[in-house]
């Protein structure tokens, strides 16, 4: 197992589901796309969208893309795009 990242912070969370130990497997909040208290991950950093998360379980560590701040671009693109802004 790899040691935690300094940057792991408890208190810095994401949810994201583990490609590597599948922990969320059959938890009801999980499935609900829900914020579970038992199974959530070490948000690391994040670049834009693109999240590096740290699973507190087996440690592994991944990037998950959430789309979001692609989302937030566009819509600042959008905004820039109106007439008297
Ligand atoms: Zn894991
Ligand atoms: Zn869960």
């Amino acid at each position: 197992m790899l040691p935690l990242d300094p940057q792991a912070d408890p208190g810095r969370r994401a949810w994201a589901d583990c490609p590597n130990c599948d922990d969320a497997q059959g938890c009801e909040p999980c499935a609900q796309r829900r914020n579970c208290s038992d199974h959530w991950r070490y948000l690391l950093t994040n670049t834009g969208s693109l999240l590096h998360l740290q699973c507190p379980g087996c440690t592994h560590v991944y990037d998950h893309e959430t789309g979001f701040g692609a989302t937030r671009s566009l819509w600042s693109r959008m905004r820039n795009a109106l007439p008297g802004s």
